[in-house]
């Protein structure tokens, strides 16, 4: 039984695999290693209540005294500078080195910035961390035009909470349609028309040039291709995409991709070495090749498989993927991983706006997204994992129960 595990970034997933492993029963010393200044936190509200100004943006994985009562020491505002694995130990900027028998990277990822002239000007901002959804709020509170560039989960919610602050807003996308990695066109097209209709102009088909500064600090951005110029914003948004956090990992040499690479139970190409979270890019047997997923349940529920393989109960991980947004007055949720070519089924009323989208692979579910409608998406994941042939008129029908479809032969 190793006696040190240390863990690498002291977020959502640094924090469970902490306390899975502890609470798994290991019994060496557990040090949580976090170059942000507070105790991980859920980022999930940053981007609703913390903007809307209708709740706390921080809200802790878990409370100080947890960390206390599992034994877990959290070093915070310490940033791991490299990994020196001859001499199992991780070196911290600071020169200081902790030494590890089992070590999880947790070091999720870096909002990406991407390269345009005024690209760092104030008031352009990304979000990703507590501090920047406060710079955020604060200029949402200030009112005016925000630009948002980027029509995947986090541009929609920042346009949304603007919209809702009472802001005009206009946001631009690069593919041809609003969420179009995650989701199906019928999707994208029900959250274009929604947030057109909430009043947000969406520009699709479209990326942004360069970006100047008026002498009283309103932005000009200026739009690629046309050199159009779209009216002065108070406030720029960058909300396209993630940058995996896998420099440690490559420097050490362990193997990388579009993250860190691990097997089923976490563990990286050195098997001393797993990777958690965001960053972590691993095999689940419903998918061929490996997958990268963003999302708040598998930074839990893939952290606490690898805290309880680290401490000497190996657990595949292997759940699937589940996501949930909130914009205006919509609960949006998906499951699954959706793929072109697919029969679908909707099941209620886009425009009464509570309705689920189905996608089928040989009379089976594979995948779901629901809107106003979770009870829809709890039985989706059901007849997901049990992967029960269904009925397709049965599936649309809102008369029908989800947990009463007729049987259909296999
Ligand atoms: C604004 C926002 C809204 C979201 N909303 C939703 C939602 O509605 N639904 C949903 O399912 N998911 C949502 N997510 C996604 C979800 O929050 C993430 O999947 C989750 O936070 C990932 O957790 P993590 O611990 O892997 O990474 P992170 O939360 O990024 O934590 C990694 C930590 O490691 C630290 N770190 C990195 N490198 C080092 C180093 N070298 N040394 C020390 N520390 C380091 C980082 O600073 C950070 O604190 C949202 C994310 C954001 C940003």
């Amino acid at each position: 039984m190793s006696t040190n595990i240390v863990v690498v970034g002291a977020g959502q997933a640094g924090a469970w695999v902490a306390r899975s492993a502890r609470e798994a029963g290991f019994a060496g010393t557990i040090t949580l290693l976090g170059d942000e200044s507070h105790l991980p936190y859920e980022r999930p509200p940053l981007s609703k209540a913390g903007l809307l100004g209708t709740g706390e943006a921080y809200s802790p994985v878990f409370g100080r005294e947890d960390y206390e009562k599992l034994d877990i020491r959290v070093e915070l505002g310490k940033r791991v500078n490299a990994i020196d694995r001859a001499a199992r130990q991780v070196v911290c900027a600071d020169g200081s080195r902790y030494p590890y028998d089992r070590l999880a990277l947790a070091t999720g990822g870096q909002a990406r910035r991407p390269v345009f002239p005024g690209n760092d000007l104030p008031g352009v901002l990304t979000l990703r961390r507590l501090a920047d959804a406060a710079a955020i709020a604060a200029r949402m509170r200030e009112g005016g035009h925000a630009l948002v560039v980027g029509g995947g989960w986090i541009g929609l919610e920042v346009a949304a909470a603007a919209r809702t602050r009472g802001m005009s807003v206009t946001l631009l996308e690069y593919a041809e349609r609003v969420c179009a990695r995650s989701l199906p066109p019928f999707m994208s097209d029900y959250l274009l028309r929604t947030h057109v209709g909430h009043g947000v102009q969406v520009r699709t088909q479209t990326s942004l040039a360069g970006v100047h500064a008026t002498d009283d600090g309103r932005l000009i951005a200026t739009l690629a291709a046309s050199d159009e110029r779209i009216e002065p914003a108070d406030l720029i948004v960058l909300g396209v995409g993630l940058a995996p956090d896998i420099e440690l990992a490559a420097a050490a040499g362990l193997h990388v991709e579009n993250g860190i690479v691990v097997d089923e139970t976490g563990a990286t190409s050195d098997p001393t070495i797993f990777a958690a979270g965001d960053v972590a890019c691993m095999p689940l047997s419903w998918r061929q090749g490996r997958l990268r997923l963003e999302s708040w349940a598998n930074a839990q529920n893939q952290a606490i498989a690898v805290g309880r393989t680290m401490a000497g109960d190996p657990v595949s991980y292997d759940d699937l993927p589940w996501f949930w947004s909130d914009q205006y007055d919509l609960n949006i949720q998906m499951v699954g991983l959706f793929s072109p070519g697919r029969e679908q089924v909707v099941r209620g009323d886009p425009s009464a706006h509570s309705f689920s989208l189905f996608q089928l692979e040989g009379g089976r579910i594979v995948a779901a997204a629901s809107v106003n409608a979770p009870r829809d998406l709890k039985h989706a994941k059901q007849l997901i994992k049990k992967a029960k042939p269904v009925d397709a008129v049965s599936l649309a029908d809102v008369a029908i129960p989800l947990d009463r479809l007729p049987a259909v032969a296999a």
